[in-house]
């Protein structure tokens, strides 16, 4: 029986929230939860601030991996396969991906990416024809939305993922969800 999981970085809009709930209600399907580890948190916050991540590439990874490489781990403990929403289209760092994939970062499970040669005109027809919930940021501006003080809308004519670490190269817009190896930081991770 597959499981459907969220990742809750405890930074999210509100936004996500709702549409989290909303899913819940319209499929009627139970979604796990998975937090970052409270003391994991608390060190982080304690030795970098609550916004740490503005200051460097590596407070911005540790942040990442104590509130989503972490809770990752845990939700796909036990699993042999697991499926993502992942698109091509969506940053450079995704253009090179395949439909199936070993996920060395974890253990070498089986992971599906079946949306990968989906475009997001495509993909948004599709959501709006079949009625699927979605998050209501998507017609303020937001093509990619992660967590709140980490994204911000796209301008016309903008990349899908400008808006997430704006202050940040493309090359390193990814949280490590999606990384072929585990992202080195100077502390990333640590946090236990
Ligand atoms: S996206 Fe931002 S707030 Fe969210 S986990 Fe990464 S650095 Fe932290």
């Amino acid at each position: 029986m597959p499981r459907i999981f969220f990742l809750d970085t405890g930074r999210l809009h509100q936004e996500t929230y709702d549409v989290l709930q909303q899913l819940r209600r319209h499929y009627g399907v139970a979604i796990e939860v998975y937090c970052p580890a409270a003391e994991a948190v608390e060190a982080l916050v304690r030795r970098d601030g609550p916004n740490g991540f503005y200051e460097g590439l590596d407070q911005r990874r540790a942040c990442c991996a104590v509130r989503k490489v972490e809770p990752l781990r845990r939700a796909l403990r036990g699993a042999d396969a697991w499926i993502t929403g992942l698109r091509r289209d969506q940053a450079p760092t995704r253009r090179d991906l395949r439909t199936f994939e070993l996920d060395a970062v974890h253990g070498g499970l089986l992971k599906i990416n079946p949306l990968l040669d989906w475009e997001h005109p495509r993909t948004l027809a599709y959501v709006r024809h079949h009625g699927v919930p979605v998050n209501a940021l998507h017609d303020q501006g937001f093509p990619s939305i992660g967590c709140a003080p980490c994204t911000r809308p796209v301008q016309p004519g903008e990349d899908l993922r400008a808006g997430r670490w704006w202050w940040e190269q493309p090359e390193h817009k990814e949280c490590g969800l999606h990384v072929k190896r585990p992202v080195a930081t100077a502390t990333g991770g640590a946090f236990r």
